[in-house]
C-alpha cells in the first residue's frame, strides 16, 4: 500500500495523447496529424538553418553557463517586444511595455495567469469557443475561473462574429479576453482585420482587456509582420493587454522551451511594478528561464541578415507557411475530385498549421480506426503533419469517414 494509493490516474491528454497512439500503431500508412509540429515533405521534422547558424555562432563565442536574472535574456526580452510590436515602437520608446523570458507560450501564459490571480483576483477569462484545450488546464490550474465566448460557426466552418461582438457586450465591465493573435487552434479561422477593428472597438467600449496568444506569428500568412496585426492594433489603439509569445512554431524550437510574456501598458510605471511582480512569480515557480533557446532566438532576431525582410529566417518561414498552403490546396482539389458536391472551400480559408474539418467524434473515430490517421477528437488535423504524398490517402479516408 502507497500513502498515494488513492491518486487516480489522470486521463491522457487530449493532443499529446494522440502521438502516444500513433507511436503504439504499427501501420505502414499510418499518418499523424494530431500535434502542430512542422514536417517536411519527406514527414521529418525540421531544423531551421538560421538555427544552426544561430548555434554554430554561440558555440564560437563560448558562452558560460551561468544563471539568467529571473527576466531572462535582456537582449532576448528587448527583441521579443519588438518581434511583437515592431521596431521602434512608441510603448518599446517609453518604457512601457513590460516582457518577462518564460517556458514557451505555456509558460508564459501560466505567468501570465498566475499573475491575474495574484494581482486581478476575481477576474474571469473569456476563452474562445473552441479553443486549445491547454487553456483551461492553465487557467484552472492558477485559480483563475475561465468562461467562454462565442467564436466558432459550425454552420458556415467560420467565424461567428455576430456571437463574439455579442459575447463582449454580454460580459462584465473589465474582463479579460483570451485572443489567439494569429492561426487560431483549433479551427483555424482568423478574424480580418475589419473584423479585428469592429472586435477591438466593441472590447475598449467595454474596458475589457485582451490577452494576446501569439503562438504562431508567421506561420498564419509566412510574414512575421502581417501575423502581428491584431496586437498591434490594439496598442495604436492605445489599449493596454497582456500578450504570450512563443517560439517553438516559428523557429521550430519547440523543446527549448522559449517565448515570453508582456504586458503593454499605458504607463511606465506601471511597467515596472508589473515586471517586478512577474519576476517575483518565476522566481516561486521556477527562478529563471533556460538560455539556449533565448540566445537562439535573440541571435536570429538582432541580427540583420538572418532576421530582416528577405532574411533567411523569412525565407525559412515562407518555405514552411508555404508547404503547408500547399497541401492545403491539394487536400481541397482532392476532396472536391472525390465528392464535388460537399463545399469543402473551407479547407482552403482556415490558416496556420490546422485545419477544422468539422468530423464528429464517431467520424474521427473511424480515421483513426480503420484508415490510422491520428488526429484529436474535436476533427481538428494539423496540416505541418501532412505530405503532398499523402493527400490523396488523407482525402480518401476523410471522404470515407463522412459518408
Ligand atoms: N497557444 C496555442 C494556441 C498553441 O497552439 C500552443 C501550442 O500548440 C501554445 C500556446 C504553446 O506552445 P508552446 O508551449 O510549445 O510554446
Amino acid at each position: 500500500a502507497s500513502f498515494l494509493g488513492g491518486v487516480e490516474p489522470s486521463p491522457p491528454d487530449p493532443i499529446l495523447g494522440v502521438s502516444v497512439a500513433f507511436r503504439a500503431c504499427d501501420d505502414p500508412n499510418k499518418l499523424n496529424l494530431g500535434v502542430g509540429a512542422y514536417r517536411t515533405e519527406e514527414l521529418q521534422p525540421y531544423v531551421l538553418e538560421v538555427v544552426r547558424e544561430a548555434e554554430r555562432r554561440m558555440i564560437a563565442a563560448g558562452h558560460d553557463k551561468e544563471y539568467l536574472p529571473m527576466q531572462g535574456l535582456a537582449e532576448f526580452c528587448g527583441a521579443t517586444a519588438e518581434l511583437l510590436l515592431g521596431k521602434g515602437h512608441p510603448a518599446i520608446a517609453e518604457k512601457r511595455v513590460a516582457t518577462i523570458q518564460s517556458l514557451s507560450g505555456t509558460g508564459s501564459l501560466r505567468v501570465g495567469a498566475a499573475f491575474i490571480a495574484k494581482f486581478l483576483p476575481g477576474k474571469a477569462v473569456y476563452l474562445p469557443s473552441p479553443t486549445w484545450g491547454n487553456h483551461k488546464n492553465i487557467l484552472a490550474d492558477s485559480g483563475v475561473e475561465w468562461r467562454e465566448y462565442a467564436y466558432y460557426d459550425a454552420s458556415t466552418v467560420g467565424l461567428d462574429l455576430a456571437g463574439f461582438l455579442k459575447s463582449i457586450d454580454d460580459a462584465q465591465e473589465g474582463s479579460i479576453f483570451m485572443l489567439h493573435g494569429c492561426a487560431h487552434n483549433p479551427t483555424g479561422v482568423d478574424p480580418t482585420l475589419a473584423e479585428w477593428r469592429q472586435i477591438a472597438d466593441a472590447m475598449q467600449k467595454k474596458n475589457h482587456v485582451a490577452f494576446f496568444d501569439v503562438a504562431y506569428q508567421g506561420f498564419a500568412s509566412g510574414s512575421l509582420v502581417e501575423d502581428a496585426a491584431a496586437p498591434r492594433l490594439f496598442a495604436e489603439m492605445g489599449m493596454e493587454f497582456f500578450c504570450a509569445q512563443s517560439y517553438s512554431k516559428n523557429l521550430g524550437l519547440y523543446a527549448e522551451r522559449i517565448g515570453a510574456l508582456n504586458a503593454v501598458l499605458n504607463d511606465a510605471t506601471a511597467a515596472t511594478n508589473t515586471l517586478s511582480q512577474m519576476n517575483r512569480i518565476a522566481r516561486a515557480m521556477y527562478s529563471n528561464p533556460p538560455v539556449h533557446g533565448a540566445r537562439i532566438a535573440a541571435t536570429v532576431i538582432n541580427d540583420p541578415e538572418l532576421f530582416q525582410a528577405r532574411s533567411r529566417w523569412n525565407d525559412e518561414m515562407g518555405t514552411m507557411a508555404g508547404r503547408i498552403k500547399t497541401v492545403r490546396r491539394e487536400l481541397f482539389e482532392e476532396l472536391t475530385r472525390l465528392n464535388p458536391d460537399k463545399d469543402w472551400s473551407f479547407v482552403t480559408r482556415q490558416i496556420g498549421m490546422f485545419s477544422f474539418t468539422g468530423l464528429s467524434p464517431a467520424q474521427v473515430e473511424r480515421m483513426t480506426g480503420t484508415h490510422k490517421i491520428f488526429m484529436t477528437k474535436d476533427g481538428r488535423i494539423s496540416l505541418a503533419g501532412l505530405s503532398s504524398a499523402k493527400v490523396k490517402y488523407l482525402a480518401n479516408a476523410i471522404d470515407d469517414s463522412f459518408r
